[in-house]
């Protein structure tokens, strides 16, 4: 029977950034299963690449504060490109309580060490895109660290460093079950055969929870619809912008090759394996692009480029990250809520410390992702979620 020391069930961008943690502390044996014959296509190849340190929970700051600064350097490290490009997040506000927020944010990040993040006043930021329509903007945070980088470039980095460092990829592999004994994990059930290991991470993204059924344990990871709507090349904005938020309408956008990416997360979107786009969608998307951003009433879409894709919600919106409760051996890292990407590079590196060392010095709290939090009512709500 094939062995591992660990085996990664997922092949996306967490699944290889916490291979490559592994690796690079020493961990050889190291293997990991994705169902696909090809790797990103789950959530990490519909992402839309957003990384800000722009949270308003110490512990995303925090995984953030790891996570950005790994980006900027990943390029040497990895000799592979993440494509980061520190084009900033301006978050623009319409409200007292908005703008409130903004502030106590600002404040929690600065504390936490934070350099590169400012607030702004309104006059600023019609000053800076006097292409907004800014008669109801009163102020704003912008992070020159925040931008963007290409998730599956990121994601074919952190393999191909894990493989060159030992780890396998077995494509066309599904987990379809999981052994457990007295001492835990015994082995995982594949459709290509069984594999014995006492470490296995559930990295599984939106299919998560299906995974953590396996051993009877009920995760609370829910897929949702997210759409994303590309322009055609479209040159009254500039591409040096950064990704900008309305807070009105949470309509955000930013720029993507010679046009732009726009985003809208629907309120009346429902959990569930959707994947289809709606081509409805375009129509209320472009009500909101224009209304902030007048000259996008007459940008061009092609409705055959866009795409949907699924978030991994979980109740709190902060991912599971570590042991299972009551199965020694099962590690989850899970339900990233929007940021799997962004937080890619803290997840692998707290998820390889908390299975090589049973503890983590990357957030101030290395128990504060424990699936248990649900049950005990320590919830860490974010509500910086877009
Ligand atoms: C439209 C959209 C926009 C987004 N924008 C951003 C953004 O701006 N910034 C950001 O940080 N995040 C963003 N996200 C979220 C981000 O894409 C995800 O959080 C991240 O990709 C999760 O990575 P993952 O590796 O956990 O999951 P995935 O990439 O989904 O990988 C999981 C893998 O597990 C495999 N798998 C599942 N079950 C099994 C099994 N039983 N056996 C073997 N393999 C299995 C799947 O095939 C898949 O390849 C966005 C997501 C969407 C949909």
């Amino acid at each position: 029977m094939q062995s591992a020391d660990v085996v990664i069930i997922g092949g996306g961008i967490v699944g290889s950034s916490i291979a490559y943690h592994l690796t690079a502390a020493g961990c050889r044996n190291v293997l990991v299963l994705e169902r696909e014959t090809h790797t990103g296509k789950g959530s990490t190849g519909k992402s839309m690449g957003g990384v800000r340190a722009q949270f308003s929970t110490p512990v995303n700051i925090q995984m953030s504060l790891y996570s950005i600064p790994f980006y900027s350097a990943f390029d040497d490290l990895m000799g592979h490109p993440a494509g980061y490009r520190p084009q900033g997040y301006l978050f623009m506000a319409t409200s007292d309580a908005h703008m409130d927020y903004l502030r106590a944010n600002y404040a929690r990040q600065v504390q936490l060490g934070l350099k590169t993040v400012r607030l702004l006043s309104g006059d600023e930021i019609r000053a800076m895109y006097p292409q907004l329509r800014g008669d109801d903007i009163i102020g704003g945070s912008f992070c020159s660290t925040d931008g963007f980088v290409d998730p599956y470039s990121a994601m074919t980095g952190f393999m191909a460093k894990a493989v060159g460092n030992g780890a396998k990829l077995q494509r066309d592999c599904e987990v379809t079950g999981i052994d457990v004994d007295a001492d835990g994990i015994a082995a995982v059930e594949t459709t290509k055969g069984k594999i014995a290991t006492r470490i296995a991470v559930n990295a599984a993204g939106a299919w998560a929870a299906g995974v953590a059924k396996f051993v009877g344990i009920d995760l609370p990871v829910e897929p949702l619809r997210r759409m994303l709507v590309p322009t055609e090349p479209f040159d009254e904005f500039p591409h040096t912008a950064p990704m900008i938020i309305d807070m009105s309408t949470g309509f955000h956008f930013r720029p993507e090759g010679r046009g732009f990416l726009l985003a809208w997360n629907d309120a009346e979107e429902t959990p569930g394996f959707k994947l289809n786009f709606e081509p409805s969608f375009i129509e209320k998307i472009l009500i909101h692009a224009a209304d902030r951003v007048p000259c996008f009433d007459h940008v061009e879409i092609n409705p055959k480029r866009a795409w949907a894709g699924l978030y991994e919600m979980t109740p709190d919106h902060h991912p599971i990250i570590g042991p299972a409760p009551g199965v020694r051996g099962l590690f989850f890292a899970n339900g990233f809520s929007g940021h799997g990407v962004m937080h890619a590079p803290a997840t692998g590196k707290l998820t390889a410390d908390l299975i090589l060392k049973g503890t983590s010095e990357i957030i101030d709290d290395p128990r504060a992702f424990a699936l248990e939090r649900f049950a005990e009512g320590r919830m860490i709500h974010e509500t910086a979620v877009l």
